[in-house]
C-alpha cells in the first residue's frame, strides 16, 4: 500500500479526512448536540462527489484493460445517486416533525435503489474467467450462503422491528431495502468468488467491504437513535464506505497486475473463505441469542451445534489446503524437467515470449548450451551416469546466473538461458561465468567426467521473433562446436550463410528433401510386402545426400521440424494417391508436431486433398522423444478419431513409463533395432517381452533392423509377424517400391 499518501491519492486523503471529521462530530453530538445536524449529513453528500472523481480518474488509467476502465466509469456514475439519495434523506429527516420515526424517505429509497441496481450491473458486466458448470454451481452456492447469512442479520436487527411496528409503509420500505441489499450482497459475493483476472484482488476486496458497509449500516439505526433521535447510521457508514471505495480505486490504479503491465496474475479464487465467514457470523449470532436464554439444555445443544460446524469448516479448510498444494505440485511438474528440476521447454518458451513482449524494446539475449560428448558418456558409462552429469551441469548453470535469468533444459543434453535485459556485453559476461562454472570435472560413481560444452548466443530485443532468436543461437552454437574446449560465440550474420539451420529452412521450401521407402514385410517363410516406412533424405547442394541424423536434431531444436513434417506428410500422401488403393505407409512424425493444436486438422486436410483413406497411414512417434501430456494427448485422440493408425517407434530405447502404452491410443509398437540385433543370450529377452506386451494390449508388433536370417528366424519364433530391415530391403526410391506393389494390391 505504498504511495497511499503520495500526491496521486489526494481523493483518498480527502475521504479519510471527511470520515475523521464525521466521527468526531458524531461523538460530540452523541454526548451533547452542539453541532447543527445538517453539518453531520454533509460528508455523506460531499464524499460521494470526491469518490466519483476518484473512480473516473481510475477509469482513465491507460494501462488498465478496457473492461476494467468501463467498470470504474460505472462505479463513478453510481456515486451520483448515492450522494443525491443522502441529500434527500437529510432533507427528509431535518424537516420531519418527529425524526425518531422519520424512517427512509421516498427520495433515499429511489436513489439508493438506482445505486444498488447500478452496482449489480457494473459487477455483472465485468468479464469473468473461464468457468466450468461445476465452478458456477459452487459460486452460486457460496454466494447464496453469504446472502442467507446477511438475510438473517437483516431480519434479526431490523426486519422484525418493522413488523412489530405494524406500519405497512415501514414494512414495505424495510422489505424493499432488504431485498435490494441482499441482491447486491449476492452480486458482490458471486463476483468475488468467481475466478477472473481483470480486477486487482485488493481493489475487489475493498469493493466487497464497501458494499458490506452499505448493507449493514442501516441496521444500526436502533443503536443510533437510542443515543439521539437525530443520529442516523448513514452519517457514519457512508463516509466509511467512501474510504473503502477510494482505497479500491487507488489499489486498482497502482496495481502491477493486469494484461497491459505484462505480469500474469495468479489465477486463484479470492475470498473463497467468504462463505465460512458467513457461517461463523451466524454461529456467533446464534450463541449470542441463546446465551440470554436460561435453559442450560438449550445452551448445550447450541454450543455443540456451533462446535460441530467449526469442526466441519476446519476439515474443509485443511482439505482445501491439501488441494492447493497438489495443484501447485501439478503446476510445477507441467513446467519443470523431472530430472534436473529446471524449467522445461514449455516454461522456457513462456519466459522468452514474456521477455520479448516487454514494451520498452530492451535487450534480450538467448544462450543455447549443448554438451559435446554427452552421447559417449551415456553409451559407455550408462544412462545413470549420464543423468548425474546432466543434474550437475544444471546445478552449475543455475548457480552462476542472476535470479532474473531463466535456465531451462530443452531436452537431451541441451540447455538454454533467457538473459532478460542483457545487451551483448552482459551476455558475454554471463557466457564467461557459465564457461567458468563448467570448468571443473563432475565426479560421478568414481568417474571424473570433464565437461565440454558449446554455447551459442543470440542477441535480440523486445519485439523480436522468439523462433528466429533460437535459430540464431543454434547457428552460433554450431559454430562454437568448431572451437576447442568449452567456448561461446555470438551469432553473426555471416554465420547464417554457412549454417545448416538456415540452409535447412531453404531446403524445405525449395524441395531439396526427398523420400525413400523401406518395405515392411511379413515374417513368413516367404516374406510379403505389407507396406513401407517413409524415410526422409536431404539432397544437399554441397554435401550430397544427408541422412536424417545429420539434420533432424537441428530441426527439432529450432522448430523447423514442424514445416519439415508437413513437407514429408504432403509428399507421402501425394505418392500414396498415385499407388493402388490399400497401399500402406508408415510416416515418422515428431513429438513436437503434436504440440501444434492444428496438427490433426492439417493431416485431415491433406488426406482430403489427395483422396487417401486415413487407414492407409500409420504415424510413428519415436519413444525417445516423450510425448508431453496435455494438448499432445488431445491431438493423438483427434488423429485416432480420423482413423489414422499410431505407432510407437524405437520401442525400448526411450524412458516413457509403461503407462504411456495404456494412455496413448496406439495400434503398433516397433521394436528398436538394438534389441533385434542383440545376441540371443543377451537382450533378446526384451524382444520377447515386447511381443508379449503387444499381444496383451492388442498391438501390432514390428521388429526393426533385421539384418540376418538368424535374427528373422528368432523373431518369428518369438511370435513377431512383421519386420523391416536390410535383410529384406534397404530404403529405396519411390519407383523401386512401386515395382513391388502389385504384391500389396493382391494382399
Ligand atoms: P526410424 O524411424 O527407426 O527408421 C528406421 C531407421 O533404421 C532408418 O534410418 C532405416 O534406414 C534404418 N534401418 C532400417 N533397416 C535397417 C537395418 O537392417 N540395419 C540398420 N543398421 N539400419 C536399418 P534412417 O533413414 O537413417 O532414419 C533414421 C531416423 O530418422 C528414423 O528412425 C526416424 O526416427 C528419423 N526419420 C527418418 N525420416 C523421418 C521423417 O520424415 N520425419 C521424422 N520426424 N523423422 C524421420
Ligand atoms: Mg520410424
Ligand atoms: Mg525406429
Amino acid at each position: 500500500m505504498d504511495g497511499l499518501w503520495s500526491s496521486g491519492s489526494r481523493p483518498l486523503r480527502a475521504s479519510v479526512a471527511l470520515l475523521v471529521v464525521t466521527v468526531v462530530a458524531v461523538v460530540v453530538n452523541a454526548i451533547n448536540p452542539v453541532i447543527p445536524w445538517a453539518f453531520l449529513w454533509l460528508p455523506g453528500v460531499v464524499g460521494a462527489g470526491v469518490l466519483a472523481l476518484d473512480c473516473f480518474r481510475t477509469s482513465r488509467a491507460e494501462h488498465l484493460p478496457p473492461a476494467v476502465r468501463q467498470f470504474w466509469r460505472r462505479i463513478g456514475t453510481l456515486c451520483i445517486p448515492v450522494g443525491l439519495g443522502n441529500a434527500a434523506q437529510a432533507y427528509h429527516t431535518l424537516t420531519a416533525s418527529d425524526p425518531l420515526h422519520a424512517g427512509a424517505g421516498a427520495g433515499q429509497i429511489a436513489f439508493q435503489g438506482v445505486a444498488v441496481v447500478l452496482v449489480m450491473y457494473a459487477l455483472l458486466r465485468l468479464p469473468f474467467g473461464h468457468q466450468t458448470r461445476g465452478d458456477v454451481f459452487r459460486v452460486v452456492l457460496d454466494a447464496g450462503t453469504v446472502m442467507l447469512a446477511c438475510a438473517l442479520f437483516l431480519w434479526h436487527f431490523s426486519g422484525r422491528y418493522a413488523l412489530e411496528d405494524g406500519d405497512p409503509r415501514m414494512i414495505f420500505t424495510s422489505l424493499a431495502l432488504s431485498v435490494l441489499a441482499l441482491l447486491a450482497v449476492f452480486a458482490v459475493a458471486k463476483f468475488l468468488l468467481t475466478s477472473q483476472n481483470h480486477m486487482d484482488p485488493g481493489a475487489l476486496r475493498m469493493i466487497g467491504v464497501a458494499v458490506l458497509i452499505g448493507a449493514i449500516g442501516p441496521v444500526l439505526r436502533p443503536l443510533f437513535s437510542s443515543l439521539d433521535p437525530n443520529l442516523f447510521p448513514d452519517m457514519l457508514d457512508l463516509p466509511a464506505l467512501y474510504v473503502a471505495g477510494a482505497l479500491a480505486a487507488h489499489r486498482q490504479r497502482t496495481a502491477q497486475t493486469g494484461p497491459r503491465r505484462g505480469v500474469k496474475p495468479v489465477r486463484r479464487r479470492p475470498f473463497s473463505f467468504l462463505p465460512y465467514v458467513a457461517v461463523a457470523v451466524v454461529d456467533g449470532l446464534l450463541l449470542a441469542i441463546t446465551w440470554r436464554d436460561d435453559s442450560t439444555d438449550r445452551r448445550i445443544v447450541v454450543v455443540s451445534a456451533v462446535l460441530l460446524t467449526a469442526v466441519v469448516v476446519l476439515r474443509q479448510v485443511t482439505a482445501f489446503q491439501d488441494n492447493g498444494r497438489l495443484l501447485l505440485r501439478l503446476d510445477h511438474n507441467a513446467t519443470h524437467d523431472a530430472l534436473t528440476q529446471l524449467p522445461n521447454r514449455v516454461l522456457f518458451h513462456e519466459r522468452l515470449q514474456k521477455a520479448l513482449t516487454m514494451p520498452d524494446g530492451r535487450a534480450v539475449a538467448v544462450a543455447l548450451i549443448d554438451l559435446d560428448d554427452f552421447k559417449e558418456v551415456n553409451d559407455t558409462l550408462g544412462h545413470e551416469v549420464g543423468d548425474q552429469l546432466l543434474i550437475a551441469v544444471a546445478q552449475r548453470l543455475a548457480g552462476c546466473l542472476r535470479v532474473e535469468d531463466t535456465v531451462a533444459r530443452l531436452g537431451g543434453d541441451e540447455f538454454v538461458v533467457v538473459l532478460d535485459g542483457a545487451d551483448p556485453d552482459a551476455a558475454d559476461l554471463a557466457a564467461r561465468r557459465m564457461i567458468d562454472s563448467l570448468r571443473a570435472p563432475v565426479l560421478v560413481d568414481g568417474h571424473e567426467l570433464p565437461i565440454r560444452a558449446s554455447i551459442g548466443i543470440a542477441d535480440g530485443h523486445a519485439g523480436d521473433d522468439p523462433s528466429v532468436l533460437l535459430r540464431r543461437a543454434d547457428i552460433a552454437m554450431y559454430a562454437a562446436k568448431a572451437l576447442p574446449g568449452t567456448a561461446a560465440l555470438h551469432y553473426a550474420a555471416d554465420m547464417a550463410a554457412t549454417s545448416v539451420g538456415a540452409e535447412l529452412e531453404d531446403a524445405i521450401r525449395d524441395d531439396q528433401l526427398f523420400l525413400l521407402f523401406q518395405p515392411i514385410v511379413t515374417l513368413d517363410e516367404k516374406p510379403r510386402v505389407l507396406g513401407a516406412e517413409v524415410l526422409v533424405r536431404w539432397n544437399h547442394p554441397l554435401h550430397g545426400t544427408l541422412a536424417p541424423d545429420a539434420f533432424l536434431p537441428l530441426a527439432e531444436r529450432t522448430g523447423l521440424i514442424v514445416p519439415l513434417s508437413r513437407w514429408v506428410l504432403r509428399a507421402s500422401l501425394r505418392q500414396l494417391a498415385g499407388w493402388p488403393a490399400g497401399t500402406l505407409l508408415n510416416i515418422n512424425i515428431s513429438a513436437r508436431d503434436l504440440r501444434e493444436a492444428d496438427f490433426a486438422a492439417t493431416v485431415a486436410g491433406l488426406l482430403d486433398e489427395y483422396g487417401v483413406a486415413a487407414s492407409q497411414i500409420t504415424l510413428e512417434i519415436t519413444e525417445s522423444m516423450p510425448v508431453e501430456p496435455g494438448e499432445s494427448f488431445l491431438v493423438l485422440e483427434e488423429l485416432r478419431a480420423l482413423g489414422v493408425r499410431l505407432a510407437l517407434d524405437d520401442f525400448g530405447t526411450g524412458s516413457s513409463p509403461l503407462s504411456l502404452l495404456h494412455d496413448v491410443p496406439l495400434d503398433e509398437v516397433k521394436l528398436d533395432r538394438s534389441f533385434t540385433q542383440a545376441d540371443p543370450d543377451g537382450r533378446v529377452s526384451v524382444a520377447a517381452g515386447v511381443v508379449h506386451l503387444a499381444e496383451a494390449l492388442h498391438l501390432h508388433a514390428v521388429a526393426e533392423g533385421v539384418e540376418t536370417h538368424e535374427q528373422a528366424e528368432r523373431l518369428r519364433e518369438l511370435g513377431y509377424q512383421a519386420a523391416q530391415g536390410f535383410l529384406f530391403a534397404r530404403p529405396m526410391p519411390a519407383a523401386d517400391f512401386e515395382a513391388l506393389l502389385p504384391a500389396v494390391a493382391r494382399a
